[in-house]
């Protein structure tokens, strides 16, 4: 099974470049905020565990995380996976490379989409006039952009290290970021 990687801060629009990316490659999208939200309201035990963190605006453990994240891929039955929101941290990266290699998986594209502080913040401000989850306040926005900066950052580029990951710059319309991506899926870092 083939793993494509789309990262980036909250609200630089990861969840509507991963439609994209699903229409284009018939990959299944494996976002891990869904997931939490799902064993939440399913009532699990590792929702039950994840639901303060998540209402908080913080990162859910990497152990936590970690078992979720096998079991979804032990579960998944397609071709490959568009993988939305994991890893985060430097030791998610860690825990990826070894689920990956364990379960005989190729990552085959980490795309990494920029939008810089200001800009998220906008964007942040636009989607809590029209939400009604829990994590959409002020403050959590700013919080989850600073896990961002301080936790996720360095997990790019501590990945960056270990294997080739693309900037995509994410300002813009939507179709103009699904546009960059569309020519790194038909470019020569895609075999
Ligand atoms: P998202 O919808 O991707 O913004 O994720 C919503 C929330 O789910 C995050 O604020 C975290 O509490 C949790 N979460 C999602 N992915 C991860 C991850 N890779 N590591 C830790 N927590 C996560």
């Amino acid at each position: 099974m083939e793993v494509i990687i789309i990262t980036g801060p909250p609200y630089s629009g990861k969840g509507t470049q991963c439609d994209y990316l699903k229409k284009r490659t018939n990959f299944d999208h494996i976002s891990t905020g869904d997931r939490c939200r799902l064993e939440k309201k399913n009532g699990t035990p590792i929702g039950l565990i994840m639901s303060e963190y998540e209402e908080n605006g913080n990162l859910v453990p990497d152990s936590v995380i970690k078992d979720l994240f096998t079991k979804i891929l032990k579960g998944c039955e397609s071709r490959g996976v568009i993988l939305d929101g994991y890893p985060r941290t430097v030791c998610q990266v860690d825990d990826l490379i070894e689920i990956t290699s364990e379960l005989n998986l190729e990552i085959k594209l980490v795309i990494n989409i920029c939008v810089p502080r200001n800009e998220l913040l906008k964007r942040a401000e636009i989607r809590m006039k029209s939400s009604d989850r829990k994590d959409d306040r002020i403050e959590i926005h700013s919080k989850r952009i600073e896990i961002f900066e301080n936790s996720t950052l360095p997990a790019i580029e501590y990945f960056r290290s270990k294997i080739n990951v693309i900037d995509v710059d994410g300002v813009g319309t939507l179709d103009e970021v699904s546009s960059r991506i569309g020519h790194i899926l038909s470019g020569p870092d895609v075999q």
